[in-house]
């Protein structure tokens, strides 16, 4: 019983265990998931939003390149350009500013409305478009402005001449803080990132912003790898190589531009509300397993307790038991001789004598008494006269052996033979059977006439005569009278 408790106890915690560690782990499943759902929508704005601020500097530059290569770029038209591109960068505050170089690099018209001066040509854009015939919209790595001193993102593309040769190149700048306003909006964390890069792996932004980082190669870095072999969007968590925090990182293409841009959670960030949830939880469970088994073990303490007490109760219920079962015994029984005692004989000699009437059969009563017994004692003390006592009761006892024979110890020296069904004639052997063995016994007693211990006894019998329908009284006082008969005689002898 207490094996099986306590494997049902085992089971319980067990899988009270199994659960808390299902849950933990399903929790620890729905917050990578809410947090890959998360970096994947900020990198969605993030994509959307520099998608249209590059588009509409694209669409500038369209704009700015058709009119100069239609009207050329000295004199009054560069004037007409220049208020131009002041009235186009007036209602987009991400523009930073529209510029037109021509093919030596010197400046030709801005939106800044500033002087005219400075030679551009050692920019890599431009550097870049006067190299590359044909070349499309190309998006550099940011850079101070040399006009403002704010950061830009150079949006460049190149003009021609006429007949194919360059002509210069049109710039429009983005400005970085603009970008910083929308990635104030976006809930990092404490150490979530963004950042945005060239397809080729070259590192336009990263926030938070650090002007040496810009420009550096990302292109062996785990997420360019995975923009490279696996696909245009995706969600991993990685080690950053900048700063060694771990973070889920999803990253996607600009649909229109060849530019990547990611957004990051730190791990520390996206699991903290989680750990302290599972401790709660282990916590909680710990506890319920902890209260479980004190519960138990009280339990268990109170049955072995209730054991011990149920076998005490059953040992003393056993003993008491024993001692009623003796003092039964000793109600029934003498203390000396082990025979039946006076109380037992007369409920007996009133039994049978009511029998024997009513089955008109013969009842039959000795009594004996030892003689000189008195002088036997003075003789040889009390102890000797009851061992004296003890072995005559033993050979009445064994004279008078039938089944319903009762050998009581009538009182004192006496005794007293009750013989059921058995006739004067029966009865007078067993009396006659009776002095003879206690004769042969052979107990030596110096105050007899004989030198040994005899006894004498009366034998009535109620079929006789007058005696037929006698009283058990009447029956003992025949057998007390011709006990007396017998002692008046000589003694040792048997009367009837
Ligand atoms: P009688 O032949 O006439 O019967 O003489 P008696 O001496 O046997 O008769 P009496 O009635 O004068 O004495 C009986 C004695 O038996 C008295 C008592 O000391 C002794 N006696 C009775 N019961 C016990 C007993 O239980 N133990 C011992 N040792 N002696 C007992
Ligand atoms: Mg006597
Ligand atoms: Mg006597």
């Amino acid at each position: 019983m207490r094996t099986l408790m306590s494997m049902a106890l085992a089971c319980i915690c067990v899988a009270l265990m199994a659960a808390t560690a299902w849950i933990v782990w399903s929790s620890y499943q729905t917050r990578l998931r809410e947090a890959g759902i998360a970096t994947e929508n900020m990198a969605r704005t993030l994509a959307s939003q520099a998608n249209t601020a590059i588009k509409i500097a694209d669409v500038m530059l369209d704009d700015i390149v058709e009119r100069s290569e239609r009207d050329g770029s000295s004199g009054q038209a560069a004037q007409r350009l220049g208020a131009h591109m002041v009235h186009l960068t007036e209602r987009v505050p991400e523009i930073h500013g529209l510029f037109l170089y021509d093919e030596t690099g010197a400046w030709k018209a801005t939106s800044l409305g500033v002087p005219f001066k400075g030679d551009n040509s050692d920019r890599n854009y431009f550097i870049f478009h006067k190299t590359h015939p044909h070349s499309a919209t190309l998006i550099s790595a940011p850079v101070r402005s040399r006009s403002t001193g704010h950061w830009i993102i150079p949006v460049s593309r190149r003009i021609d001449h006429a007949d194919g040769s360059f002509a210069g190149v049109a710039l429009a700048t983005l400005r970085l803080d603009s970008f910083e306003r929308v990635f104030d909006s976006l809930d990092l964390g404490r150490s979530g990132t963004v950042f945005f890069a060239l397809e080729n792996g070259t590192l336009i932004y990263r926030r938070p912003f650090q002007e040496k980082l810009i420009g550096t190669d990302l292109s062996s870095g785990a997420v360019m790898r995975s923009y490279r072999e696996k696909s245009q969007t995706g969600t991993l968590m990685l080690v950053a190589k900048i700063d060694g925090i771990e973070r889920l990182y999803s990253y996607r293409r600009l649909d229109s531009y060849p530019i990547i841009v990611s957004a990051a959670l730190s791990k520390q960030d996206i699991f903290w509300p989680w750990r302290l949830a599972s401790a709660q939880i282990l916590g909680a469970a710990l506890c319920a397993i902890a209260t479980l088994i004190w519960f138990f073990r009280k339990l268990m303490r109170q049955a072995t307790m209730r054991d011990q007490v149920e076998m005490q109760l059953r040992a003393a219920s056993q003993e008491l038991e024993q001692a009623n079962a003796d003092l039964k015994t000793m109600a029934w029984k003498d203390g000396l001789t082990g025979l039946a005692n006076r109380r037992a004989f007369d409920g007996k000699l009133e039994r049978e004598s009511r029998r024997a009437r009513r089955d008109g059969q013969p009842l039959s009563l000795i009594l004996l008494d030892v003689d000189y017994f008195k002088k036997f004692n003075d003789a040889y003390g009390h102890v000797a006269g009851d061992d004296c006592l003890q072995t005559i009761a033993r050979a009445v006892a064994s004279s008078a052996a039938r089944g319903e024979d009762l050998v009581a110890r009538y009182g004192g020296e006496e005794f007293a033979v009750i013989l059921p069904g058995t006739d004067s004639a029966g009865a007078a052997l067993v009396a006659e059977a009776v002095r003879q063995t206690v004769l042969a016994l052979g107990i030596v007693h110096a105050g007899s006439p004989i030198g040994l211990v005899t006894v004498s006894l009366g034998v009535a019998t109620t079929s006789d005569g007058d005696y037929h329908d006698a009283s058990s009284t009447q029956l003992l006082q025949r057998a007390d009278a011709l006990l007396y008969r017998s002692k008046s005689a000589g003694r040792n002898r048997a009367s009837a």
